[in-house]
């Protein structure tokens, strides 16, 4: 065994023994570019060939391994289909097993008399014979590496056999092991009981047991997380050491003045959000925190505060919203809050233009306005401010990484909140938002009850149209969602525009109003404010209404094509509703599933995002690389939660106790390079 340096780890696969540019080639396919990375090529399983079977002991019918010694050898053809079929006949001095290939009779040549051979495969119920699925010939000096024990199977490509990448990572395993620097600390490693990376190495590649393989993988998930988590906690202290935030306190005067703005008495959960914000922006660094609550948890007060506390110190403020529906709400909910105070407000959407557009932009650049709200609209280039103190972006999780910094840059480290109302498993939040502090709301306004969620299959739609005509008689105002605008996409779909028409008919006695995203936003925000005046009641929608629309009265919701939707997304569209003292329903027509079921169970949104994440993966979750959330080859969110928190807990208290990672300079350097050499992991 020799050392490796990290000069040899990342050098290209070309390098190896066995592997020239045609196969380097293919190789790079599955993503092993360097002889590291070769080293973290993982396997997604074992094929378990630990239990020999003697020969005279095979069963027909059943997955054996078997050895013996070679006695006969003949080729030919299958009696009645003519397939050229290969036999060698093995002997282990007690029994005698025929070993079979079909369509491989070059194979014949690799054999001798003599020969001891391992082969894996299944008995067919000819007695004695074993149709080989893999073997090998061996030797002095070659220990058997696919056909018997614990054998590992790798993700393969065309041109590149599972049997060569075994092959392959075997060699670099045994000669290069011994060499890969260890990232984690020993102290570290102790305390959490990993092991260590080259005996990882080996047995994440052959293991002698499942026991072992898990040890492995298990210390490399850790890896995994700890380099993201160190990651983090560098970019944290970059942010506290910088110390440039402007410190706003806010004396008990002006915290008075605020809440006395406000229309209700505030949750608990909400005082302790309030207060967490309240010693953020009175600290030296710039707030970076991110308010976690579920749909209709009334985050948005909670950001008003921080808004208006910004504004009182004589800063501006800036409040980004993914939807112009819903900065139309939010510049809506602020007008009504500081009607008759002196706080100058802008509003800055997409539909915003010319004359209007500039003058607005004029007054934020030279401070004369205080408070700007918008949608993305707000972080194009030439929007300036004079002083921007905070920013707050809502349905933050609708927005990009990109987008939320650009928001940020235009003022000099402003204090930043974010908002979500997608709660997402605490592990996710944790490697997505773990350079963040985090508060969550846990408590929802005083008078709620739980919305009442049913599928309806085809049958029941009659009878549920006629449940709603009585709602709405009662006073109740209802949104019926599709997901399509109109009938031009030639797909079995009910659109918005068509079951307007029909709605219009079925509810001939009520006012029934559309919305969809290609209107102009002024008819927007003229159907939204008869819908919030209660003058229209049933809004027929696209899944523009999606986040943060916020009408009290509004307590029934039919989602049509409920199929259409993914979890969070139907968690969303049900926030709509149950914002208020009325008894709530979300009613689903379409096709029913698992999903759909889950969803129809349950009203918590940590719930529903854990099986979301459980159906459909984290990466599906959003898009990945937009989202900045990493990929990981060994750690797994939900099952390795506990590994996540503790890694998460000795990177921070490593980088606090020593940041320039001088203790720690294997791990430094992995850092520096985006992840580790070796390792799909890029470190966002
Ligand atoms: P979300 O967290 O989804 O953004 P909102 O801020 O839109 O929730 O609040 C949901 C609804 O609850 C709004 O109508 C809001 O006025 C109301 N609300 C928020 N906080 C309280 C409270 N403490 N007491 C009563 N109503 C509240
Ligand atoms: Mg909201």
């Amino acid at each position: 065994m020799t050392a490796a340096s990290p000069e040899v780890l990342a050098k290209p696969v070309q390098f190896l023994k066995g592997v020239g540019p045609g196969r380097a080639a293919r190789l790079g396919k599955l993503g092993v570019v360097t002889v590291g990375d070769l080293l973290y090529h993982f396997p997604h399983r074992y094929y378990d060939r630990r239990q020999m079977t003697p020969l005279a002991a095979i069963r027909p019918d059943q997955p054996v391994t078997v050895q013996g010694v070679v006695t006969a050898i003949q080729s030919g053809r299958t009696a009645k289909q003519k397939i050229p079929i290969l036999e060698v006949t093995i002997e282990d001095g007690e029994g005698r097993a025929v070993l079979v290939w079909f369509r491989q009779a070059f194979r014949e040549k690799e054999f001798r008399i003599g020969d001891s051979v391992v082969a894996a495969g299944k008995a067919s119920f000819t007695r004695g014979q074993v149709v080989v699925a893999e073997f090998e010939i061996i030797g002095e000096g070659r220990e058997p590496i696919h056909a018997s024990g614990l054998v590992p199977s790798y993700p393969a490509t065309e041109g590149i056999s599972k049997r060569l990448v075994r092959a392959l990572v075997r060699a670099a395993v045994e000669e290069l092991a011994g060499g890969v620097p260890e990232a984690l600390p020993d102290a570290i490693r102790g305390r959490r009981g990993l092991v260590g990376v080259e005996a990882a190495l080996r047995h994440m590649h052959a293991p002698a047991s499942p026991a072992e393989a898990e040890a492995a993988r298990r210390r490399f998930a850790y890896e995994e997380f700890f380099l993201v988590q160190a990651q983090l906690a560098r970019k944290r202290q970059a942010i506290v050491r910088e110390q440039a935030g402007k410190r706003i306190v806010v004396s008990d005067a002006l915290d008075f003045r605020i809440r006395s703005l406000f229309p209700f008495k505030l949750t608990g959960a909400q005082d302790r959000a309030i207060a967490q914000i309240r010693s953020d922006l009175a600290a030296g660094p710039p707030m970076n925190r991110l308010l976690q609550g579920d749909v209709g948890a009334g985050k948005t007060i909670v950001a008003a505060y921080a808004l208006l506390a910004a504004v009182g110190r004589h800063g501006q403020a800036a409040l980004m919203a993914p939807t112009e529906i819903l900065a139309e709400q939010h510049a809506r909910t602020f007008g009504r809050l500081l009607g008759g105070s002196r706080v100058r407000m802008g509003f800055l959407g997409g539909g915003v233009k010319g004359k209007k557009r500039e003058e607005l932009i004029r007054a934020a650049a030279a401070g004369e306005i205080d408070l700007l709200i918008g949608t993305h609209a707000v972080i194009e280039e030439d929007v300036i401010f004079k002083d921007l103190a905070l920013v707050v972006i809502d349905e933050q999780q609708k927005f990009g990484v990109l987008q939320r910094a650009a928001l940020v840059r235009k003022g000099p480290r402003p204090h930043s909140l974010v908002m979500t109302a997608t709660p997402i498993p605490r592990t996710l939040a944790m490697t997505l938002y773990g350079d963040l502090d985090v508060t969550v709301i846990d408590e929802l306004p005083p008078g709620r009850r739980e919305v009442c969620t049913l599928y309806v299959p085809q049958g029941g739609r009659g009878e549920k149209l006629a449940f709603i005509r009585q709602k709405l008689r009662e006073g109740r105002q209802a949104y019926f969602v599709y997901p399509l605008v109109d009938d031009s996409d030639k797909v079995a779909l009910k659109s918005a525009m068509k079951m307007f028409e029909e709605l219009r008919g079925v509810y001939k006695e009520f006012a029934v109003a559309l919305l969809h995203g290609r209107m102009k936003q002024g008819e927007k925000d003229s159907i939204m404010s008869e819908f919030r005046a209660g003058r229209a009641h049933v809004l027929v929608s696209t899944i523009v209404i999606e986040v943060g629309i916020d009408v009290p009265n509004a307590s029934l919701m039919v989602i049509d094509h409920c199929e259409r939707y993914g979890l969070s997304q139907l968690h969303q569209l049900r926030g709509r509703i149950g914002r208020g003292p009325h008894e709530s329903f979300c009613i689903l027509f379409g096709d029913r599933s698992e999903r759909i079921d889950t969803f129809v169970s349950t009203n918590d949104g940590f719930k529903i995002s854990e099986a979301d994440l459980r159906l459909r993966g984290p990466g599906e979750l959003r898009g990945t690389r937009q989202s900045g959330l990493p990929e990981f080859k060994c750690a797994r969110l939900l099952e390795d939660a506990k590994l996540l928190e503790q890694a998460r807990e000795d990177a921070f208290a490593l980088v606090e106790r020593d940041p320039q990672l001088s203790s720690a300079p294997v791990l430094r350097s992995a850092l520096e390079q985006g992840g580790r050499s070796g390792s799909l992991l890029h470190v966002g």
